[in-house]
């Protein structure tokens, strides 16, 4: 149900009105973005272990089909209602034009708490969900694309494509129903980490911009800044692993039950074995807890990464947010409210709907090897090894002089497919974190980079909606 009092999808859409005001697009074509084309709410039952019937509420938002399919994740948690799916499926359809992903917005969301279920009762509710989706056409290569999202991952999206190729026999392109599977089901290598590593891209290139990091004070590069992260889940993980490799120190890491402290820096992969351990990020060795998670939002830092839900950043502790970087990578972790606040102190926040748009960017790769059904790299990896092979042969003979085993063997690597997936990832952050801040150079009056980047997918949605031909 929409939440009067509060509404995420309200809040998306008054972030469009806002840009919307610096294009110059036809009124009725700009409601034709902003509106959701198809929600479906489902009821069904489900039979718990102790042979109780529970009845599962469950929501798939179709926000755009302007083009197809349409793609977006799918959320286990209590707090989905439809309000939320349509705001998260709205900023898909954004989130995706802006990456140049040629998919329309979607998104879908189960009431549970996966937390209080077995594996087994997962694997019926999820099960069940894909089998309604099949029945109203809902899912498809071609139709709508799932994909992992909070409380989901490699596991679901298995349990998805084996029902719908199972309901579908004979679907030649069925794996493409859903990305984000396991290697062996379809997957492509570098899905896990895109996000994560999509919003260090993202970052680093706003952090490679002299100009931009001179008026916040800080100098360029990500080297040696300090991050804070929210959240040690698929997305947190990653980001805090690759800021960590790149140089930066993550000072601290905050999950529902604590946060955690250390000056000199924490390790990502140590910490989530301790929590696996102990079943708590507390009490981390080397590490200052902090008892009220969110007090770690508010600590001195350069870079601060919400990697959990939505609206932790308010009304009432933005003027307490001390980073000069907020880098979303969660959807809509900050309200309009904590937005106003926070720009007015100038930090720059690089919003989530371009920053988080890693996931979506591999899953096209994923998609495109399904229909393809060859994994990259397999035709060229060794054609590549061969002819650099051939050509360092001919280098040493002609200079009289051979590189080392090492240098050989890296001048030779042909690329995988995680090369070529990271290496297509990078290019699409760098491109669109350019083509953002672009218009945001070209227009002083627009506030904040979240309206330009709104501006830019506003306008690329609006010009694709014209080559269709229906708004003449
Ligand atoms: P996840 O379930 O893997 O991880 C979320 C983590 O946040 C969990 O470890 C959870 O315990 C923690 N958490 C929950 N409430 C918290 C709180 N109040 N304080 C601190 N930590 C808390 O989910 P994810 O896939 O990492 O998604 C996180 C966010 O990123 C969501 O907003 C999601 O929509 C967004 N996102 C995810 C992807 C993706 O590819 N997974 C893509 C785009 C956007």
């Amino acid at each position: 149900m929409l939440n009067e009092q509060y509404s995420f999808f309200h809040n998306v859409e008054r972030s469009f009105d806002k840009a919307a005001e610096f294009t110059k697009w036809d009124k009725g074509l700009l409601e034709q973005i902003k509106a959701c084309n198809s929600v479906y709410r489902m009821r069904f039952p489900v039979k718990m272990d102790d042979g109780r019937i529970e009845v599962i509420e469950a929501y798939r938002v179709q926000h755009s089909q302007h083009k197809s399919p349409c793609k977006g994740g799918i959320r286990f948690s209590e707090a989905v209602d439809q309000d939320e799916v349509m705001a998260l499926a709205s900023l898909m359809t954004y989130k995706c034009a802006i990456v140049n992903v040629p998919f329309g917005g979607a998104k879908g969301g189960i009431k549970i708490n996966p937390r209080n279920y077995s594996t087994y009762e997962l694997e019926k509710i999820t099960r069940r969900y894909t089998s309604e989706l099949v029945k109203k056409n809902f899912i498809g290569p071609g139709i709508d694309v799932p994909a992992p999202d909070y409380g989901t991952g490699e596991r679901e999206m298995a349990w998805i494509v084996d029902t719908y190729a199972s309901l579908k026999p004979g679907e030649i392109d069925a794996a493409g129903c859903v990305t984000g599977k396991p290697v062996s089901q379809g997957g492509v290598r570098g899905r896990k980490e895109a996000t994560g590593l999509g919003v260090f891209y993202g970052v680093r290139e706003v952090c490679n911009m002299a100009g931009r990091m001179k008026k916040l004070g800080l100098t360029p590069g990500v080297k040696g800044k300090k991050v804070v992260v929210q959240g040690l889940g698929n997305v947190g993980y990653h980001s805090a692993k690759f800021f960590r490799e790149h140089g930066s120190i993550v000072i601290a890491i905050a999950e529902y039950e604590g946060a955690i402290y250390n000056a000199n820096g924490l390790n990502e992969e140590e910490v989530f074995q301790h929590r696996k351990a102990t079943g708590s990020i507390l009490n981390f060795p080397g590490a200052t807890n902090i008892e009220k998670s969110t007090d770690a939002l508010e600590l001195e830092c350069d870079i601060l990464i919400p990697a959990a839900l939505e609206n932790v950043i308010n009304g009432s502790n933005a003027d307490r947010i001390k980073a000069k970087i907020i880098g979303e990578a969660a959807n809509g972790p900050l309200t309009p409210e904590a937005d106003v606040i926070l720009n007015k102190k100038s930090t720059l926040i690089v919003p989530d709907m371009y920053l988080n748009a890693g996931g979506v960017t591999v899953s096209y790769f994923e998609w495109l090897k399904n229909l393809s059904h060859v994994r990259y790299g397999r035709l060229e990896k060794r054609f590549t090894e061969n002819m650099n092979s051939h050509i360092l042969t001919q280098m040493e003979s002609l200079t009289g002089k051979t590189v080392s085993d090492a240098e050989r063997k890296f001048i030779m690597h042909g690329a995988e497919e995680v090369d070529l997936v990271h290496s297509g990832l990078e290019e699409t952050m760098i491109t669109a974190t350019q083509e953002i801040i672009a218009i945001w150079d070209k227009n002083p009056e627009i506030p904040d980079m979240r309206t330009a980047a709104y501006v830019c997918a506003i306008n690329k949605v609006a010009t694709s909606y014209n080559e269709l031909g229906i708004f003449p």
